[in-house]
């Protein structure tokens, strides 16, 4: 049986040559990786959660206007997107200091910022995702001054929106990062979102408990990730239809 050829592999993720041009199939794995590669391991059904769970929130960023990279969900562990020209910028927005600010600047985690604020690194593995400024995207062309506007409009649209959706499900939104492209389309070129958006690039808090319910259960040895995931999209309303039980899931159906 010939496989489809295979475009790229990521940490968490693998794409494949999609059925039309201009298409690819995205799949999901349960693979988790922390600290560039460091610790290594996998989470139980992730890639199934993350498939539904991203394909859920960029449906409705896409309805609500916000291009993305997102087509349709094929099966458990894939779904058909758009090939797009890669930006290689992670665009981390935060709204309660954690993480890598915390360490930086020595402000405790869980301290409101007095604003959400917007971080640019550029995507790289080999030299760890640097933080960069404005400065260095444009010096180096990684995107223009017009393309950095458009992409923190867009980001700050999506920040409120997830934040909204978030509350609703009485989940605080920490910080993400999300990741852009470029989409030619008849001789236009417009910058779309792409990657994906899931528990792996969100840091999400139980408003209540302040219980983590994303990836830094599995970067701070916590335990519990898969159950976390399995409660993010129990509370979206997505679980798959079998419920916990059907996470593993087929790997793939071709
Ligand atoms: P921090 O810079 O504090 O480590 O991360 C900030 C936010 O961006 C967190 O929600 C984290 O999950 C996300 N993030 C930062 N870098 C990466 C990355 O390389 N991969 C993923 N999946 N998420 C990232």
């Amino acid at each position: 049986m010939s496989r489809r050829r295979q475009v790229y592999e990521g940490k968490a993720k693998v794409l494949y040559e999609g059925p039309e041009p201009g298409t690819l199939v995205q799949y999901f794995k349960d693979d988790a990786t922390a600290f560039n590669n460091q610790k290594k391991g996998t989470i139980t059904g992730k890639g199934v959660l993350n498939n539904r769970i991203s394909e859920y929130v960029m449906s409705r960023l896409n309805e609500i206007g916000v291009p993305t990279h997102f087509v349709r969900r094929l099966n458990m562990r894939e779904q058909l997107v758009r090939e797009v020209e890669i930006i290689p910028l992670e665009v981390i927005v935060r709204n309660i200091a954690a993480g890598s600010l915390s360490k930086r600047l020595g402000i405790p985690e869980g301290t409101p910022l007095p604003r959400s604020i917007i971080e640019f690194c550029y995507k790289s593995d080999e030299l760890d995702d640097p933080l960069i400024a404005e400065e260095h995207i444009t010096a180096f062309g990684w995107a223009s001054p017009q393309e950095i506007d458009e992409i923190m409009s867009m980001t700050l649209r999506i920040n409120d929106f997830l934040t909204g959706l978030f509350t609703g499900i009485n989940i605080r939104l920490v910080d993400f990062k999300i990741e852009f492209g470029r989409l030619y389309e008849n001789d236009q070129m417009r910058i779309i979102l792409d990657d994906e958006i899931s528990p792996d690039s969100c840091r999400l808090w139980d408003v209540t408990t302040n219980e983590k319910l994303d990836k830094d259960r599995f970067r701070r040895d916590m335990g519990g990730a898969a159950e976390a995931y399995q409660e993010v999209a129990r509370r979206l309303g997505i679980l798959p239809e079998g419920g916990p039980r059907d996470l593993k899931g087929p790997d793939t159906m071709q």
